[in-house]
């Protein structure tokens, strides 16, 4: 019955899986065959992803360009093969991202003992950061360490690729896709455990406590333009940070994001994903700096829908520069909810006919965090199932962080668009991984 439901709704959206339904019944001989879950495109309109040439991945591979895998390494090599030709990487099951142990990557000489004496506040200081130490110190061996890592659960996706997921439970633990420079990319159904970095690097000026700082996105999108993130989930799994140690008094942080989009990545639909259980979820621009302005300014534009939320701590997203459209979203806070939308340096939020469901004593008005002067829109957002101006609230509870409403711009780059009230009945039925067949 909720599968029903489901998929109805999610066929609907489709313009291209009408014909399907249509077919299936008989009645519909001459509508175009409609493709399989492999090549689907995002359909037009269906969010900034949509503009311009739209995205449509691999969906145009020839037969030599159509790949299945369930190995890390036949994955990489799988994206390795071909250039920039339209592929169609097909996961099946659960693939291992993370290596034998987080010991198989480091140098000899690395001593995470020694390194936690060496930099130990009362040793060290607090007043020097750990950049300037040399490759034979604790630090340097640490990076040395960290590049191993990082050479191995980072994967380059190529322009023109559909990576999809082939049944329910198909995924990647502990990978970190990086969709960097390249346009033209849909990863879909597919259940994203978030990297550890076994190497977090210690701030001391990081804060006047310090910080360990780690560094690995599930997926991060550099520079690129017409991404389609759709059906994914996205989750700390086995390793939440509630289960981390400290080091130093500090959290030992081995987590970065789960979607962060940066360096003037344009054109970005995020739909239908479970972002769960992380804390730094989705960074849109990830600096106010002079020069990373002169990048972003202009880009960083995103549509997030029906996407599911879930017990997060912030940035759902954090938004710097980019006219984000966030429309039909549910979230869920949890434990150490911090807030969901961050307002940061020339952002231009949309945030429309989302619905929150906040637990007892969390105030909706933290479910805005105003990081810098950016106006934003915020209409019909449903909180606990009542009509709720965010902006109002927000500034009624925060009267030191006073937000300004109208973000400038009017998404047209919309399909269907649900009832706010109705959201978390079709979002928490038919976001994630495992929906599509
Ligand atoms: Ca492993
Ligand atoms: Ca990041």
């Amino acid at each position: 019955m909720r599968t029903q439901k489901c998929h109805g709704r999610v066929i609907a959206s489709f313009v291209g899986c009408t014909a399907l339904v249509l077919a299936v019944t008989g009645t519909a001989s001459a509508q175009p065959r409609n493709p399989d879950l492999a090549h689907q495109t995002l359909a037009a309109n269906d969010g900034w992803a949509a503009f311009g040439t739209g995205t449509s991945g691999g969906a145009a591979a020839d037969f030599a360009h159509v790949y299945t895998v369930t190995t890390w390494d036949a994955f990489k090599a799988a994206l390795a093969d071909g250039g920039s030709a339209p592929k169609i990487i097909k996961v099946k099951g659960t693939i291992d991202a993370d290596g034998p142990s987080c010991a198989s990557f480091a140098v000899p000489g690395y001593d995470f003992d020694t390194y936690l004496k060496t930099y130990d506040p009362a040793v060290w200081g607090r007043a020097t950061n750990l950049d300037a130490e040399p490759d034979d110190s604790p630090e340097g061996l640490r990076r040395a360490s960290a590049a191993n890592q990082d050479a191995y659960i980072k994967a380059n996706i190529p322009a023109n690729t559909t990576i999809v997921g082939i049944g329910a439970d198909a995924g990647f633990k502990g990978a970190s896709l990086q969709i960097k420079g390249v346009d033209n990319v849909i990863v879909r159904n597919l259940t994203f455990e978030s990297p550890l970095d076994c190497f977090p690097q210690w701030d001391p000026t990081d804060t006047a406590d310090g910080n360990w700082n780690s560094e690995y996105d599930s997926a991060v999108v550099y520079g690129s333009t017409h991404v389609w993130i759709d059906h994914d989930t996205f989750t700390d799994g086995d390793h939440p940070d509630s289960t981390l140690p400290y080091y130093y008094g500090r959290i030992f942080e081995q987590h970065d994001g789960e979607l962060d989009i940066v360096k003037g990545a344009d054109y970005v639909t995020a739909s239908w994903n479970v972002f769960a259980d992380h804390d730094k979820t989705i960074l849109i621009g990830n600096s106010d700096s002079a020069s990373t302005a002169a990048v972003d300014r202009g880009h960083l534009k995103v549509t997030f829908h029906h996407n599911l939320f879930s017990n997060l701590v912030e940035r759902a997203p954090r938004v710097r520069f980019g006219q984000v459209d966030s429309y039909n979203n549910h979230f869920v806070a949890g434990d150490g909810y911090g807030y969901s939308y961050g307002i940061g340096m020339e952002s231009q939020l949309v945030a429309e006919h989302n619905a929150f469901t906040l637990p007892d004593g969390v105030g909706a008005g933290k479910i805005l965090k105003k990081w810098k002067e950016a106006p934003l829109t915020a209409d019909d957002n449903y909180v606990n199932g009542t009509p709720t101006d965010l902006i109002a609230v927000h500034n009624a509870q925060v009267p030191g962080e006073i937000l300004q409403s109208g973000a400038g711009w009017t998404p047209v780059l919309r399909t269907k668009v649900d009832p706010a009230k109705a959201v978390p009945g079709i979002v928490d039925h038919c976001a994630g991984a495992g929906r599509l067949r």
